[in-house]
């Protein structure tokens, strides 16, 4: 058995809590975010040992540092092997690596049930909640909310989906998600799955459910009902953990392919929105993973590359809506995590900056945290025009087609190149199939005139044909299932309406 882990909060203002406290909570009920109280550290030989592990068997590995002892061997077991298995995933690798040249690899985290990188933790999330109802003999039902601007909504609905005890709702801004994402998730199945679609943008959603969590009244009245609320954002620490898994697994399928020797040190590049899938990229590093430099990509909304470059964060600027929709964010949570470790554990420091950032939009760092974080962290961005063109260039160069997310990162990795001309290895995650995102993919490979007055299913079979790869099985007749009703309220009525979902 592992030594126990236990979780602090990044404004140093709980006693530690167990494992099943912090997720089953998702965040600090007084503020802050749940962290580990210590890194797990995994020497070289450790982590040669785990050389020809399948995805499965690593990640219950590394699981194990994080759970235990909450959960015993054989409960990590049963839960990624339940998970981490080709019932789910469209690849029996998990998450592929492929090489484009000899120095650049992709690491395609998009071949879960719904096509993007969340798969990796949305399946498991729900799969160790129900675990945890069953060891506290919770009486109640667990209410998950989420808000979407895409993505997460399917994913989340899609691993929560008939998991007894758990009723699940997700608020989505109507006609602010593409048709795709939005029959995605209107076709979930399940008697558990609630689809909420709120007049207003996706700002208007995660008020919202934030304005849910903080009203003591409705609350009472909920638990009176019998439901207990929790978050399947990726501020809940059982979103990030289970993300640590695909570096590793990412840097052993180098090794065991002998692109990299022992202790060679490689370069990841993470698409970015709220900081989630970059911040485990460094939790891999912290435990030891030879990693040199994490490559930030952002879009136009480029507030951490401001930040990384000046130390100021600044989140007055406007809101730009992108082709790649998942990562136009200007309040990044995750950042909170990385700035309680960069600063030594400060938890009074990120309490100070937390709150600047609520009243004023607005913090700014002191000149040494500031460089120990660009040791670490290169970071860029890509406006549309850049994406669009790093889209077909990629094609064109390498035969591979990345969607608009992915090619981000790609054009942040060749600005690093122009700079640095560094020979290291670099992996960059591919966080979505292109085939999410037919339209922005298409226009730029056959022009703006052929994706003109198209539906997206034309677009979608018009891209397979021309790439002749085949269309993804969690896309395919998604125009031919059933579809939820529709409900939709006006921003201001959230509350009601999971009221009348619930028939409370
Ligand atoms: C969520 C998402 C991102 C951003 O990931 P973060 O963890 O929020 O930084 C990037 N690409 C895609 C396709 C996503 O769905």
């Amino acid at each position: 058995m592992g030594r126990i882990m236990r979780y602090i909060s990044t404004r140093g203002n709980i006693k530690p809590v167990s494992a099943i406290e912090a997720i089953k909570l998702g965040m600090v009920p007084q503020g802050g975010l749940f962290v580990p109280e210590r890194i797990p550290s995994i020497s070289q030989k450790q982590l040669y040992s785990w050389i020809n592990l399948s995805y499965d068997r690593l990640a219950q590995h590394i699981f194990h540092f994080f759970l235990a002892q909450d959960f015993s061997e054989q409960e990590i077991a049963q839960n990624v092997q339940r998970v981490y298995h080709k019932v789910h995933f469209e690849s029996d690798e998990i998450t592929p690596l492929i090489q484009l040249d000899n120095r650049l690899f992709i690491l395609e985290l998009f071949h879960g049930p719904t096509g993007a990188f969340k798969d990796l933790a949305l399946q498991v999330l729900p799969q160790i909640l129900s675990m945890i109802i069953k060891k506290l003999s919770l009486s109640s039902q667990l209410l998950i909310l989420v808000a979407t601007s895409g993505d997460t909504g399917k994913a989340a609905l899609e691993g929560f989906k008939n998991v007894p005890g758990i009723q699940i709702v997700v608020y989505y801004p109507h006609q602010k998600v593409s048709k795709i994402q939005e029959l995605q998730m209107l076709t979930t199945e399940g008697n558990n799955t609630h689809v909420i679609a709120l007049e207003g943008n996706f700002d208007d959603c995660q008020n919202a459910v934030k304005q849910i969590f903080a009203a003591r009244d409705f609350n009472a009245l909920l638990n009176k009902k019998g439901f207990e609320l929790s978050s399947a954002n990726s501020i809940n620490w059982g979103r990030l953990y289970p993300q640590i898994v695909y570096y590793f697994y990412a840097y052993l399928s180098l090794l065991q392919n002998k692109h990299i020797q022992e202790n060679e040190k490689i370069n990841f590049v993470v698409p970015t929105g709220n900081f989630g899938n970059i911040l485990a990229a460094w939790y891999a590093r912290e435990m030891g993973l030879p990693v040199e430099k994490l490559i930030c990509a952002s879009n136009i909304n480029k507030v951490l590359t401001d930040f990384f470059h000046n130390g100021i964060y600044d989140a007055n600027r406007p809101f730009i809506t992108t082709i790649s929709p998942s990562m136009d964010i200007l309040i990044s949570s995750n950042l909170e995590r990385f700035l309680f470790e960069i600063s030594n554990r400060d938890g009074k420091l990120i309490s100070n900056l937390m709150k600047e950032l609520q009243d004023k939009g607005k913090f700014s760092l002191e000149e040494p945290v500031k460089n120990k974080m660009s040791d670490i962290i290169f970071a860029g961005y890509a406006n549309e025009a850049e994406t669009l063109s790093t889209i077909k260039s990629v094609y064109q160069k390498y035969n591979y087609l990345v969607d608009p997310h992915t090619a981000v990162g790609v054009k942040v990795y060749n600005d690093y190149q122009n700079i640095v001309q560094s020979k290291t290895k670099t992996v960059i995650a591919a966080t979505a199939t292109p085939f999410k995102f037919s339209k922005a993919v298409l226009s730029t490979l056959l022009g703006e005139n052929s994706v003109h007055n198209k539906e997206e299913f034309v677009l979608l079979r018009e891209l397979s044909e021309y790439t002749k790869l085949p269309i993804p099985k969690m896309l395919q007749d998604l125009d031919k299932k059933t579809t939820k009703k529709l409900s939709l309220y006006p921003k201001d009525k959230a509350k009601q309406a999971l009221l009348e979902l619930l028939r409370i």
